[in-house]
This record gives structure tokens, sequence and C-alpha cells, in this order.
């Protein structure tokens, strides 16, 4: 007999987790696939959040289970900025205290049937759901400049295909990009012993917070505790189901001044002084020679260099979701890649949410920030409670 539940979460980040953690609060059937936060446990140990104390902890339902309470129980404080570490034993914390029990099998295919999901596994496993949240972050959305797209990964790759930057040490190296990522990668790399050149086609940002760190408390009339985007603008990418609401063309706008690349100032004596800058400059140009690569910038220099790391951020489409069966993929509203959806999360396609990234163009920018898991999965968990009643499944005891 085929397997059966009501709720399927695919991911198990700070989305997935956050989404299933109140899914059972209300006692709906539901299993969750992926492995436990898997591209975090992937960065280099040593890194740290860009994201504030405030601003990095999962959503439980009444608002328990927040970095404070883990911060408290192991008699610990808020950490300024938060150890990758430090966030990784949070999050084992925080699916024990809520109980759920992932399936670290990942989902190669899902599909719909009449009102029904067939979700089949890696495993040859298969299993039928009536609702589907799709919370399976961002990794297949790496940006790949076009300059490199038939580069070897012998000789350049995506900033997130590298946890150990050890084999680096000695070794000539330039970093592309200019977002936090970039820049931290920058500063691990100097610290593993390369030499490193950062080429960013803008400026060099260091974000600057001056409000933030002089008025105290007050700093939340200027900054929500989420903490996406600049002051007073913050507040409006604060409440993302209000956001939904204003015109394409603002929400666009409002994201674009949001999220522009830049690095922390912790991060900044670690990068200025330590490796070369190189703003405003793009590379045209990457070309194996000998064991490396010669490329030739904007600005009509050169460089030789053994390895290219290309921190150039992500780029969210829904074809970059190999698992959501094609048929099921032109049923769901689309625009740019995102697909259009409603208060609930919820896409054209009835009961398949999806949250996390996927998310930005309905619910702006702080879908890409964990501070955004807290309205998706209040929403997503009232509407699957509301609207799984009406459509039964029989799970088998
Ligand atoms: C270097 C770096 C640093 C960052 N730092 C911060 C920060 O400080 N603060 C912040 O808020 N954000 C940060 N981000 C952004 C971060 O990626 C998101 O906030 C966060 O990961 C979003 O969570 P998620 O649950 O959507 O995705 P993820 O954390 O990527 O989780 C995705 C889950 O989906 C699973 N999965 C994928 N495909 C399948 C499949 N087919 N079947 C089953 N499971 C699947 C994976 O195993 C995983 O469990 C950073 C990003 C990068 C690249």
């Amino acid at each position: 007999m085929k397997d059966k539940t009501t709720a399927v979460v695919i991911g198990a980040g700070p989305y997935g987790l956050s989404v299933a953690a109140h899914l059972k609060a209300h006692n709906i059937p539901t299993r969750i696939f992926g492995k436990p936060m898997d591209f975090w446990e992937h960065m280099p140990a040593n890194m740290y959040l860009k994201s504030k104390w405030s601003a990095a902890s999962l959503s439980a339902p009444d608002g328990k289970y927040k970095l404070d309470h883990y911060a408290a129980a192991i008699h610990s404080h808020e950490q300024k900025p938060i150890p990758l570490a430090f966030f990784l034993d949070y999050c084992r914390w925080f699916q024990e205290q809520t109980g759920l029990e992932t399936d670290p099998t990942y989902v190669q295919s899902l599909v719909r049937d009449g009102e029904h999901f067939h979700i089949e596994l890696a495993d040859g496993r298969t299993l039928e759901a009536s609702h589907v949240v799709v919370a399976a972050g961002i990794v297949p959305f790496a940006n790949i400049p076009p300059f490199a797209l038939d580069l070897p990964e012998t000789l350049a790759s995506h900033t997130q295909e590298h946890t150990d930057l050890t084999p680096f040490k000695g070794r000539n190296v330039a970093v592309v990009g200019s977002g936090q990522s970039a820049l931290e990668y920058a500063a691990l790399l100097h610290e593993a012993g390369a030499t490193v050149e950062v080429i960013a086609r803008g400026s060099i940002i260091w974000i600057n917070r001056k409000l933030y760190e002089r008025v105290g408390p007050l700093k939340h009339i200027f900054y929500p505790p989420s903490d996406v985007g600049p002051a007073g603008l913050s507040w409006v990418v604060a409440f993302p189901t209000l956001f939904s609401h204003l015109p394409d063309q603002t929400r666009y706008t409002i994201d674009k001044r949001s999220v522009r690349p830049s690095g922390s100032q912790w991060l900044r004596p670690r990068v200025v002084g330590k490796v070369r800058l190189t703003p405003n400059t793009e590379i045209m140009e990457a070309i194996p020679q000998g064991d490396g690569l010669h490329c030739k910038l904007s600005d009509g220099t050169a460089r030789d260099i053994d390895y290219l790391f290309l921190g150039t951020g992500y780029k969210a489409s829904i074809e970059r979701f190999n698992f959501i069966d094609p048929s099921l993929r032109d049923q769901i509203r689309q625009q740019d890649g995102y697909p259009l959806q409603n208060t609930s999360f919820e896409s054209s396609v009835p009961h398949l949410y999806f949250a996390g990234a996927i998310a930005g163009f309905t619910f702006g920018p702080i879908c890409r920030f964990i501070a955004g898991s807290d309205a998706a999965a209040h929403q997503i968990s009232r509407h699957v409670a509301r609207t799984a009643s009406s459509i039964r499944i029989a799970v088998p005891a």
C-alpha cells in the first residue's frame, strides 16, 4: 500500500524546520525530507553569520526556542557576531526541543495527480500527500557569470563548493564579488595562507550602522529585529505579507535597495590591508593557461592566478528545482522564475507552497534570510490546518 501523509516539507534548513514546527503544533501529519541544516554544515567551519542575534532565530509556535532561550539553556550569552558552530548547535537544539523527525532522503520527483501530490524519493520510496511545502533552499540557484561557465572546477567554482580552504595555502587566488560571502571567503582564504585579490563590478561597501550602534534600545525605531534593509525601509521589509500587497515595481525597488552587496563591519579589518581590493572592475575573459587562469579585466590589465572563487551570489528560479516535474512546473504561474503566491505562500497550484528565497518576488528580501521564516511558517501552517480538514487522505495508523 502506498505511504500517505497530509503534508510533506521538502527541505530541513531554517525554513523547512520552522514550517514543520508550526505544522506539528497544528497536529498536521507531516513528513520532512532533506538533510538538517545541510547548506550551513558545508560552509567553512570558522565562518560567522551576517545576521544579528535578533534576526537569526528559527520559528516555533508561541515564540518558543529562540536563540535567547538556547543561550539561557546552555548558560551562554548573546554572540556578536554569531559563530557558525554556535548557530548550528542552536539549530540541533531547536530540532530536539520541537521533536521534529527528519528523513535525510532527497525528493527526486514531485508530481500532481488530481487533488494529491506524488513524491518519489531518491531511494525509490514513494509517498502521497495533500499538501507540499517546498523549502529547498538556494544551492541550485548559484549564479555563475558567463565568462566562467566553461571553466573546469579545478580552476574556478562558486564559493558554495568550498568548505575547507586549507588546500589554497600558498596559492594565488581571486574572489569575484563584493557581498558578504565573497568578502568573508577572501578573509578566510587570506587567513588560510593564500594570496588573495577581490575583483568586484561595483564598489566595496561596508555596512555602516552608526545609528544602530549608538542609540541603544532606540535602534528598533529605525531597524526592526529582522534587520533586513536600510533604516526605515527595513520596517516595510519586516512584514512580508503586507509587503506582498505593494505594487510589483515598488516591491522590486525596495528589494534592490535592501540587499545591496556589502560586508559586515566586523569583517572589514580582516579584509582591508590584508587582501588586494579591485573595485569597479569586471573579469572580461578567463583563459586556462598552464596550471592556472589568465584573466583579462575591464580596466585593461590582466592577472595570472591559480584559482578563481565565484562569490557571485544566487539567482532564484523555479526551473532550477529539478525535482519538480515539468508537468507540475507548467501549472505554476510564475514571474521571472519566481512562483506567484497568495498571502498564505500558496502558489497557483492549490496546496503547493514555496518558502525561502524562491518566495522573494512576492514577499520581498526578508525571504533570503532566516528572519523571514517566522512569517512563512505562520502563514503556511494556518492555511494547511484550514484546508487539510477538507481533503482527507487516509493516513495509515
Ligand atoms: C555564505 C552564506 C552566508 C549566509 N549567512 C546568512 C546569515 O547570516 N543570515 C541569514 O539569515 N541568511 C544567511 N544566508 C542566506 C541563507 O542561505 C538563508 O538564510 C537560509 O539558508 C535559508 O534557509 P532555507 O531553509 O531556505 O534553505 P537551506 O538552509 O539551504 O536549506 C535547504 C534544505 O533543503 C534540502 N533540500 C534541497 N533539495 C532537496 C530535495 N530535492 N529533497 C529534499 N530536501 C532537499 C537541503 O538538504 C536542506 O535541508 C547566507 C548564505 C550564504 C551563501
